[in-house]
């Protein structure tokens, strides 16, 4: 086989025109800034979408975190200090398999993550682990819960847990826009959402995110912190702190340019799922799970390798490195593969107990607290779901321009690493 002349990519943004249509009209009409048509048509849109009353438009989505994570804290602890975070001091539970971006801001106020371990038939946080997390510390008041990869676990469930708890929930559904649990949409579940248009998501304004809400004085909170908390006065008065987190009218106009084709990527990604499911067949892997009762929006897929057919990997901090065997192999064998052939795959995202950064922090886990010895979970007698599915899986390139000779390549070129 020939290594692909273009480069296959995990995913690349798709434009379709419109966008620039949009892009153009605030050029024209010179709202160049955070304000404009664009940005109040995104969150009309965004909110409608989500099935949620309120959106509001943001440079990002890890803002739209931050600024849920701020007022979630002073909902829950009052105000803080003036240069106090609003969760100082106190443990938040958070998902342990996703990006680091789901939880910076829980740091960034002050808070203690407390890492939940992922459910091993979703991929997503496990609401079994976070029943036992409230038994063992009754005090916790705020979860911050993501889909992974598009393919939503139990967010429903979640979500009754924090209920019976008297806990709130930040739902990150960064990657999961357009997916839907017992026909609800993500975004839609927790006391705040949080939503993503980042350059590899499965629509894109280059940037910005929203955060979504049912509570109009949260939506008019968030606006104002995210607009350097201007006070009500003909002078900059200020009571509190801001930030400069409010959505371009320009970025507005290329997202808003995306929404009408958010279905038609959701059809693209599900192809490609699907046509991988099928390229794999007699194969010991497995796809990224779909949960009863949910639809995802297929944004990444990714596999898992049967633990028998895993030949021996190790990594350390910065490298990986594995035992060639016949009839076996490991996703560092297969990244290289695909690297070597111009296609880009992605290690799953690395368990968030696992970081140097968060190396004292607690993690939790169906038996309890505690990390696992060295590669123990593999050896039997000790679960970490996430370090399991981080060892034995991969994201596969998934983008949507891909064709499906491009995909027949990469799944012969899969397939050749089992051999
Ligand atoms: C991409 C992503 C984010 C961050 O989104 P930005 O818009 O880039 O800030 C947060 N959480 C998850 C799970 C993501 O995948």
């Amino acid at each position: 086989m020939e290594r692909f002349e273009k480069k296959v990519w995990l995913a690349t943004p798709t434009m379709h025109g419109e966008e620039l249509e949009y892009v153009k009209e605030a050029y024209e009409t010179n709202w160049m800034s955070t304000v404009g048509k664009n940005i109040n048509e995104v969150e009309r849109i965004a909110a409608e979408k989500a099935e949620m009353k309120y959106a509001v438009g943001l440079s990002c989505c890890t803002a739209a975190l931050h600024l849920a994570v701020k007022h979630a804290g002073e909902t829950l602890y009052g105000k803080p200090a003036i240069s106090h975070g609003a969760l100082e001091g106190k443990r938040v539970f958070c998902s342990d398999m996703t990006f680091d971006a789901t939880l910076n801001p829980v740091v960034y106020e002050g808070g203690i993550p407390v890492f939940i371990d992922t459910e091993a038939a979703s991929w997503n946080m496990d609401p079994v682990v976070l029943e036992k997390a409230f038994e063992m510390y009754p005090e916790v008041k705020l979860v911050v819960s993501a889909e992974l990869y598009g393919f939503p676990g139990r967010m429903d469930e979640i979500k009754r847990i924090c209920e019976r708890h008297g806990a709130l929930l930040i739902e990150d559904a960064a990657e999961a826009m357009g997916a839907t649990i017992e026909g609800r949409q993500c975004g839609s579940f927790g006391d705040y959402g949080a939503i993503s248009y980042n350059g590899n998501k499965i629509i894109t304004g280059s940037a910005g995110g929203c955060l979504l809400t049912n509570d109009l004085e949260t939506a008019n909170k968030a606006r104002k912190w995210s607009t350097q908390a201007r006070e009500n006065a003909p002078w900059y008065q200020h009571e509190e702190v801001g930030y400069n987190y409010r959505m371009s009218n320009v970025i507005a106009g290329v997202v808003r340019g995306q929404y009408p084709y958010l279905e038609a990527h959701i059809a693209q990604k599900k192809a490609i799922y699907e046509r991988y499911r099928e390229g794999f067949k007699g194969l010991p892997v497995e796809m990224n799970p779909i949960t009863e009762g949910t639809e995802p929006n297929y944004w990444l897929s990714a596999m898992i390798l049967a633990p028998e057919a895993m030949c021996k990997q190790v990594r350390d901090d910065s490298r990986a490195l594995y035992i060639p065997e016949k009839g076996k192999t490991c996703p560092t064998e297969i990244l290289e593969t695909l690297a070597a052939y111009n296609a880009e795959g992605r290690p799953i995202w690395k368990p968030m107990h696992m970081q140097p950064m968060y190396r004292m922090h607690e993690f939790i886990t169906r038996e309890g607290s505690g990390r696992c010895r060295t590669n123990a979970y593999i050896a039997g007698g000790c679960t970490d779901v996430g370090a399991d599915i981080f060892e034995r899986g991969l994201c596969l390139p998934s983008d949507n321009k891909m064709t499906p000779e491009e995909q027949d390549k990469v799944i012969a070129i899969i397939r050749s690493c089992f051999e």
